[in-house]
């Protein structure tokens, strides 16, 4: 048996850092010390034991400062998130993060618009051609194959 990969799309956002994922809603503010300060992104928030590390710990998976990293309240616990990490969320709603080579080699990006364009100028030409074969034919079969035929292409 041979066996190939489904044809899957996901949601997924690239992280690079604080405030990037859809709905972090960061605001710039002043801390007591009068120091312009930015708050942490409401679903992945700052690496959560920054404060334990020195600014010059290093992550041992992407080898970049610990304080740049992310944090994404999961499970009662989290997922790291190191720069450019693709955040993927799954049908289920579970996360899964992924390096980004690693989700490159999986996945390419759609653009929507593109495809969303595409379909539609398909649908105009085939809807053409179900028109010209109306009236060049009074052969109902012919017809109803061709139907047919626009109902399975459209279908994607
Ligand atoms: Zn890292």
């Amino acid at each position: 048996m041979k066996y190939q990969k489904k044809n899957a799309t996901v949601k997924a956002h690239q992280w690079k850092k604080n405030g990037d994922y859809p709905g972090d809603q960061v605001y710039n503010y002043l801390d007591e010390l009068e120091n312009l300060q930015e708050s942490e992104g409401k679903i992945v928030k700052k690496y959560y034991t920054k404060d334990l590390d020195d600014d010059f710990t290093v992550c041992n998976v992407c080898n970049q400062y610990m304080y740049s990293h992310g944090w994404l309240p999961y499970n009662f616990d989290g997922l790291l998130i190191c720069p450019g990490d693709f955040i993927v969320t799954n049908p289920d709603n579970t996360y899964t993060i992924m390096r980004e080579n690693e989700f490159l080699n999986e996945y390419e990006s759609i653009n929507e618009d593109y495809h969303a364009g595409y379909l539609e100028g398909k649908r105009e030409v085939l809807e053409s051609i179900q028109l010209i074969s109306f009236w060049m034919s009074h052969d109902l079969s012919i017809i109803d194959n061709v139907n047919k035929l626009l109902t399975y292409i459209l279908s994607d």
